[in-house]
């Protein structure tokens, strides 16, 4: 039901995923599980976290064929480095309990550091020995993504970024069509500060949805991918809900007109 972005052969990442970051590893089953019930078979989890336990548990005793999964998580800033990277993603696939995790990311570049060149090595040799099916990054820029084609030529499959109506960033997307990069969402709903604007909720009027769905729809139509997060069963339900109606050229148009550079999370770490 959910579209998917094939990022390499065999290799594909569901559309629509499930944040879980600021659940904590106790709470984190139980909101998977509402997830998998609602149909969705992507997680998005990090070091950074602290619940990757609780997302491999409730992965492996969700009766799904883990091949039916899609496992992301994420190395930290303190991990930056080749042996460093190594070791972070043994202790990432110990908390996970799992073989293989679908995808990595490293979280930031950490240009203060100047180790993501060897850290990306690393994720290569991670993904060379099959134990992550595809490798990528998250808040990259386009000098930190050139620089990684320049002086490895492994092209990331995915670049994780703030992304939302609000913050578009088109010369960023534009990048990532022409390498090949996966561009996924963070915060896609802007932490729920979009759902009062009046441009979105005229929009949602108009179709007899909820703003958080026309957000939704609007990344879902540009070819982003997105991990929105709640711990709300009827919201994760809402969230996933998204393919039985479609933005009109007016809609995009409206939505396009609202971009204003402007970031809800963090713009840099570490
Ligand atoms: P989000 O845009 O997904 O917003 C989440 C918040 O919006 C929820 O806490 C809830 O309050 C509200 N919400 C969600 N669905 C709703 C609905 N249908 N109706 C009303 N309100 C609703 O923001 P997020 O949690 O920051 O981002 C989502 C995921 O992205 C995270 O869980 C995490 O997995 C990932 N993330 C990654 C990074 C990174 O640096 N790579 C940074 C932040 C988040």
């Amino acid at each position: 039901m959910v579209p998917a972005i094939e990022l390499s052969p065999g290799v594909s990442l569901p559309q629509v995923g499930f944040g879980v970051y600021k659940i904590p590893d106790d709470e984190v089953g139980a909101a998977v599980r509402t997830a998998f019930d609602a149909g969705y078979r992507c997680v998005d989890t990090a070091t950074l976290y602290a619940n990757e336990r609780g997302v491999g548990e409730a992965v492996r005793s969700s009766g799904l064929a883990r091949e039916d999964v899609f496992v992301t998580t994420k190395l930290w800033n303190t991990d930056h480095g080749y042996d460093e990277a190594l070791r972070a993603f043994d202790r990432s696939l110990g908390e996970l309990a799992l073989d293989q995790v679908d995808l990595y990311l490293i979280h930031w570049p950490v240009p203060s550091a100047d180790r993501y060149v060897q850290t990306w090595r690393a994720l290569g040799k991670i993904l060379a020995d099959g134990r992550a099916r595809a490798i990528g990054v998250s808040n990259f820029g386009e000098e930190h993504l050139a620089r990684l084609l320049d002086e490895t030529g492994v092209v990331p499959a995915v670049n994780q970024v703030e992304l939302h109506p609000w913050l578009q960033r088109s010369a960023l997307v534009d990048f990532h069509r022409r390498t090949g990069i996966a561009t996924q969402a963070w915060s896609p709903l802007a932490r729920g500060k979009l759902f009062d604007n009046e441009t979105i909720l005229a929009i949602a009027a108009k179709h007899g949805k909820t703003p958080a769905q026309v957000v939704l729809r609007w990344h879902v139509e540009n070819g982003h991918a997105v991990i929105p997060k709640s711990v709300t069963p009827h919201r994760i339900a809402e969230n996933i809900a998204l393919f039985d109606f479609a933005l009109d050229t007016d809609d995009l148009a409206a939505i396009a007109a609202l971009d204003a550079g402007r970031h809800v999370g963090s713009q840099s770490r570490g």
